[in-house]
């Protein structure tokens, strides 16, 4: 990745995944810039940022349309072009994130598409005038959108939404060769996840369940973000990438005891 330069939106610690990412495209020689959502999370973000050798740090609040602007502003005056974006953001009200889908308040569903989908479209819409030599962006997502995963609701309809908006924006921009995709990452702790009832039981049945049986790590998602954010990506565009040791495959488990 020598000699492209990116935006990792998303990072809050170094739990999340958008560090395992980060840590990764650096370690392939990136350039970085960081976004933090409000200055609470400024003082974890730059030292991380410091790390992996970048000063540019900005912020960007995605439910402020001229937070937005002003991130991709700065961008355009301090680099001119861009070759990649990670978009690692989701957000719902943890009390619905427990019980039931159905009772869904419309406030928080709007909220959840608003930061968890929206926010994409709105950084590819940006991103792409910068991206004047093709590029790539990237988001994340999880089988929530595809399967009902207990106490997932209203993430899970943001994501499946999130996951067909990758589609229609790789259409849009491809004739710009700006590749858009998606990683379909397992269960990992982070401080979003912890706000999901019952994360430690989800994580344990994947650990179980899956043909690799166990999770993945910050660090796996980030090495298969390098291969959808470099050229070694260059002909997949529109792709979700399941990066969650193997899970999604599995229909039902063998019993690994062969008397049963
Ligand atoms: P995280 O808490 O480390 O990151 C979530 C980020 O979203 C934070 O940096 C937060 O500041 C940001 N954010 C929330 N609202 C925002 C707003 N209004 N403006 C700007 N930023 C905002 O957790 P994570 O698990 O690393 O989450 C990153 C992405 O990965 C999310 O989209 C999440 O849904 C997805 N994902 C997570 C898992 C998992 O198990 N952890 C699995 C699959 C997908």
């Amino acid at each position: 990745m020598d000699g492209k330069r990116g935006l990792i939106m998303g990072l809050a610690n170094d739990k999340s995944i958008a560090w395992g990412i980060a840590q990764n495209c650096a370690a392939h020689g990136a350039e970085l810039a960081f976004s933090y959502q409000g200055d609470a999370l400024k003082k974890r973000v730059a030292p991380l940022a410091e790390q992996l050798g970048s000063s540019l740090v900005l912020p960007c609040d995605v439910t402020d349309e001229a937070s937005v602007d002003a991130l991709f502003e700065a961008l355009e005056k301090e680099w001119g072009k861009l070759d990649f974006i990670v978009h690692a953001i989701g957000f719902s009200d943890k009390g619905e994130l427990r019980g039931r889908y159905v009772d869904t308040s419309p406030e928080n569903f709007r909220m959840t598409m608003d930061i968890s989908v929206y926010s994409f479209t709105a950084v590819v819409q940006r991103a792409e005038k910068l991206m004047t030599e093709g590029g790539s962006c990237l988001t994340l997502t999880y089988y929530g959108a595809e399967q009902v995963m207990p106490h997932y609701n209203v993430m899970g309809v943001a994501k499946a939404a999130l996951e067909a908006s990758v589609k229609y924006l790789a259409e849009d921009l491809g004739k710009n060769d700006i590749r858009v995709n998606a990683i379909s990452a397992g269960p990992i702790k982070t401080l979003a996840a912890s706000g999901i009832g019952d994360f430690r039981y989800i994580m344990k049945w994947n650990e179980l369940n899956s043909p690799l049986r166990r999770n993945v790590t910050q660090d796996e998602v980030g090495k298969s973000a390098v291969y959808l954010l470099s050229d070694l990506g260059s002909g997949v565009t529109g792709e979700n990438l399941h990066v969650d040791a193997g899970y999604h495959v599995v229909g039902m488990k063998a019993v690994d005891a062969p008397d049963i």
